[in-house]
């Protein structure tokens, strides 16, 4: 390396290194950084280059101000009309403004490029001295941090940005603890309410007078009464999620399980007519919770309609036997009411309650109060063979089924032959249970035996209810059961239940007690179908009906309740319509009504004997429930059934 290189070496490297710590000065190839500069001096002269020895090309008065682009040894490179020229530094005084920051922030860096090192930043409204420019970067001064930096040019303006009026100091955050909060304009009670809040929203309290506090929610200000504000949130009820709706389960057991697979595991089962609430569907799954199991369900098991329910069956508190050679069956716990049945010695019966010295029991075919005195949970020592050879005997009339039960839909244990004779030893829904010779039970329809006339030992009691058995007074009888209504003719429409079902159901129950009995039933309709008033009269006449009984259930608007039977002409059918009211009455237990006159086309313009019966108000939210139990239509089909034989018997 030479001397002279050396030198050029030096001095460069001298240049590299100022040009480091002044970046924007004294490199004049690639500055880019100006500023104003001010002539401080009464007449400046403007030079070629830096230096007193080049030639002078103009002259600048004092206070002009011109734009400095670089600076070299003492010399300042101005832009001097559309050329440039060089004047010495020291007469030119920089010039600075003062601006402000117009966003809402913005960055103080270190370099006039976005990668610049972050030095502060600042907000809206700062006041910063200027200090020169840089393409579309400011050198700026912050005079309350005596920062220097860069900032982006369109930031900066000369005027003083109009201010967001300074948020007033809050109290602090306070949550609203009533249900519903009015906010009004002033501090008081009857000022405006301008909105509510609802509880457990976050409002901002700025002020306090007296009991109100000024406040500031998301959408409104005012003022409320700070009784009902708490700095503790209160404790929110989670959001339930939506439900598609309340389902009922139609399967016996229905399995919940974790998800919507068969495969996953079983959280829990449900009881057919459990009530369900779906919150979700999946495919053939439903999202479900009850009471005390949440899970999935296959959907196919779900309906909207609650199932038929059976009815449950009362809590029986044991079997007892009857001590007493005969005993009394009465309505009611006391030796006064009515006597509705007698009770043989030996004969279980099914206690239910006590109320003092009675009993409520259930026999086979009786339901009633006895007196406690004369039941004993022991059987009484009866000699053997006693209970049978003590039986009525009983014939058959044709060759007959023995059944396991007393209905058609019970299995056949045996068939005996016409002629036969076999012990009576119960009886039910007009069947009677028979004991043959060789010891086998079973249960025969009451109207294909007759009473032996060899019986070693009649009935010494019979029931009040005349028997069913042997010449049963509803034998051969035709009875037209009518149900109202039916196929888009609902009737009334319950909470529950559409009366054209009730009224079908009704006579089903009733048909089949009549059928067992050895009545011919004709219905006007077996189905939920829509039948004329005109037709139903019709069939009533071609069938030549001995009684026709059309099947209703009421509605009002008030609160009703109660069975009606009515008659139109009282000389054809009043006396029907009585018995089987009474009946209908002491066998359901609803409020009698009365058996009246009623002015219904089916029974106006029936020849034949006809009653229309309104069975209980499904209006009635109350009584809706209890006759739509199956145990209810089979105590009122009972009622009928019995209101049918004492009708033919008084005959
Ligand atoms: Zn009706």
């Amino acid at each position: 390396m030479k001397a002279a290189s050396l030198v050029k070496a030096l001095v460069l490297c001298f240049l590299v290194l100022f040009s480091l710590i002044h970046p924007f000065s004294g490199n004049i190839a690639e500055a880019a950084y100006t500023y104003q500069g001010k002539v401080n001096a009464n007449v400046l002269n403007v030079r070629s280059k830096p230096g007193t020895t080049s030639s002078i090309v103009g002259k600048l008065k004092k206070s002009q101000v011109v734009t400095v682009t670089g600076q070299q040894s003492g010399w300042s490179k101005i832009i001097f009309g559309k050329k440039t020229g060089w004047v010495s530094a020291k007469f030119l005084t920089s010039v600075t403004w003062k601006g402000y920051v117009n966003a809402t922030s913005l960055y103080l860096r270190s370099t006039p490029t976005s990668k610049g090192k972050i030095l502060e930043t600042l907000k809206s409204g700062t006041t910063v001295t200027v200090q020169g420019k840089d393409g579309s970067w400011l050198k700026i001064t912050v005079p309350s941090s005596k920062r220097t930096g860069w900032v982006s040019a369109s930031y900066i303006s000369t005027k003083k940005p109009p201010t967001v009026a300074a948020a007033p100091k809050s109290l602090g955050t306070y949550y609203v603890t009533a249900t519903s909060l009015n906010v009004r304009k002033t501090a008081s009670g009857t000022a405006g309410v301008v909105g509510t809040l609802k509880k457990g929203t976050a409002v901002k309290v700025y002020k306090k007078i007296g009991n109100w506090s000024q406040i500031e929610a998301s959408n409104v200000k005012g003022w409320v009464s700070s009784s009902y504000l708490s700095t503790k949130k209160p404790a929110t009820v989670a959001a339930v999620p939506k439900s598609l709706g309340t389902y009922y389960v139609t399967a016996t057991s229905l399995n919940v399980r974790k998800t919507a697979s068969g495969t996953a595991g079983v959280v829990g089962t449900l009881k057919k007519g459990t009530a369900v609430k779906v919150y979700k569907k999946s495919g053939n799954w439903f999202q479900i919770e009850a009471s005390n199991v949440k899970g999935w369900v296959l959907s196919s098991y779900l309906s909207i309609k609650k199932p038929a329910t059976v009815a449950a069956v009362p809590k029986s508190l044991g079997t007892y036997y009857v001590m007493a050679t005969s005993l009394n069956v009465r309505k009611t716990a006391s030796g006064t009411a009515g006597v509705v049945g007698t009770l043989k010695k030996g004969t279980a019966v099914t206690v239910y309650k006590k109320s003092g010295s009675w009993s409520q029991i259930e026999a086979s075919n009786l339901q009633g109060w006895v007196s406690s005195a004369y039941l004993s949970s022991k059987k009484p020592v009866t000699a053997p063979g006693a209970s049978v050879s003590n039986a009525p005997k009983v014939v058959l009339k044709e060759n007959s089924n023995l059944r396991k039960g007393p209905g058609t839909s019970y299995p056949v244990i045996i068939v005996e032959k016409a002629g036969a004779v076999l012990s009576k030893i119960g009886e039910k829904n007009g069947w009677v249970q028979v004991k043959n010779a060789k010891g086998t039970t079973g249960w025969v329809a009451g109207w294909l035996i007759q009473a032996s006339g060899s019986s070693s030992s009649p009935n010494p009691s019979p029931s009040p209810v005349p028997s069913p058995v042997g010449n049963s007074p509803l034998e051969g009888k035709i009875i037209v059961l009518d149900p109202g209504h039916g196929g888009f003719d609902s009737g009334a429409v319950g909470r529950l239940y559409r009366e054209k079902v009730l009224n079908l159901n009704s006579a089903f129950e009733a048909g089949s007690l009549l059928q067992n009995a050895g009545a011919k039933v004709v219905y006007t309709r077996n189905k939920d179908v829509y039948l004329s008033l005109g037709q139903r009269v019709t069939i009533s006449h071609q069938a030549k009906a001995d009684a026709f009984v059309s099947f209703h259930y009421n509605a009002c608007t008030g609160t009703c309740s109660g069975i009606d039977t009515f008659y139109y002409s009282y000389a054809q059918e009043g006396e029907l319509a009585r018995y089987i009211q009474n009946n209908l009455v002491v066998q359901t237990g609803l409020k009698n009504r009365g058996a009246h006159f009623g002015d219904y086309h089916v029974i106006r313009e029936n020849n034949r004997p006809g009653v229309l019966v309104e069975l209980g108000f499904i209006s009635n939210p109350i009584e809706e429930k209890i006759v739509g139990t199956s145990a209810y239509q089979k105590k009122a089909a009972r009622g009928i059934y019995d209101g049918l034989i004492q009708y033919f018997s008084s005959k």
